[in-house]
């Protein structure tokens, strides 16, 4: 059966890069095959395996790339980290999307979360800062970075603490944070629960954590199977449903205060993206070709956008603060 998956570790030079992973949740180590998924973002080769825990039903991919080799996946094709001068004339309009991401988290965060002058914001997993820019420059925030790719140099950050590295081995010098924010951080991480259990003791005693992720019992992952752009291989390190999510969260020692069936990442992105990678079989996604056809479609989709919080789509938003 594994023959057929031939990017898994075949040799033993390259079983040395892998790492058999026990549940992410509850430890054990019996599992069964979930799902087989390839980087379709980039077309890079490698085929990736997610597996379902025989005990509590938590999907995480095992084995995994190890931390170090783990880094070349994140590299200057990955969303996140892109520079917003690379789309050529459609620059203004690539950053445009960009902004808009960055907008919806600002307006959700408001939401459950006061920002003020002083406010304490933590953004794990804060990619190139455009979040942490906007809360300090319209609200005058304080605000702290942290990611595992040493970004420090952008533009966005400059005004922010940055932090580079493991989340749960930094040290804070017993700061506390009024907000902490993971914007689809927890399905990239090597130990979510330790992470969990981290940013509960750096929330202040009324302080607001939140957590966006995509969504595995969602209907794009349903539409799109194996090439699901959640799966996202092999960045992703675990999928969640609603039920793992808040099952971890508050085994951390958190209380989920609100469950939202949608996120400040647009669904569209997914639906879009699902798409391309079915037609597209693992070749790779071209973003600059892509991002006409991207726009065309978002103005198509626009009336179905409007119902995007009753559809549970593609992504989830969980709030939490400390359990009293
Ligand atoms: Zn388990």
């Amino acid at each position: 059966m594994m023959k057929s998956n031939s990017s898994l570790p075949q040799s033993d030079e390259e079983s040395g890069r892998f790492e058999i992973v026990s549940c992410l949740s509850c430890g054990e180590t019996s599992n069964r095959d979930f799902i087989f998924a390839q980087d379709d973002l980039t077309g890079k080769p490698g085929k990736f395996r997610f597996v379902k825990c025989s005990s509590c039903g938590l999907v995480y991919q095992s084995p995994r790339l190890r931390l170090d080799p783990i880094k070349e996946f994140y590299d200057n094709e990955y969303i996140a980290h892109r520079r917003k001068t690379n789309g050529g004339w459609l620059a203004p309009l690539l950053s445009w999307v960009l902004d808009g991401v960055e907008r919806r988290k600002e307006r959700l965060t408001r939401r459950y979360a006061q920002i003020r002058t002083a406010t304490e914001v933590l953004d794990v997993g804060c990619g190139a800062g455009g979040f942490l820019q906007r809360l300090r420059e319209r609200h005058g925030a304080k605000t702290t970075g942290l990611d595992f790719k040493d970004l420090s140099g952008h533009p966005s950050l400059v005004g922010s603490r940055f932090y580079c590295g493991i989340f749960y081995e930094q040290n804070f010098n017993g700061k506390r944070f009024d907000l902490i924010t993971m914007w689809h951080f927890l399905e990239h991480d090597y130990d979510p629960a330790q992470s969990l259990a981290t940013a509960g003791e750096l929330l202040a005693d009324d302080g607001r954590l939140i957590i966006e992720v995509p969504r595995l019992d969602s209907r794009t992952a349903a539409w799109f199977g194996d090439r699901w752009p959640g799966l996202q291989a092999p960045q992703h390190t675990i999928l969640f449903d609603r039920e793992h999510l808040e099952k971890m969260a508050k085994s951390a020692g958190l209380q989920v205060v609100e469950y939202l069936p949608y996120g400040a990442f647009p669904a569209y992105y997914y639906l879009f993206t699902g798409v391309a990678f079915k037609l597209l079989r693992g070749r790779g996604l071209n973003v600059r070709r892509a991002l006409l056809p991207y726009f065309l479609g978002q103005v198509l989709l626009f009336p179905v956008m409007l119902f995007e919080r009753k559809l549970n789509l593609a992504m989830q938003t969980i709030v939490c603060r400390k359990a009293s």
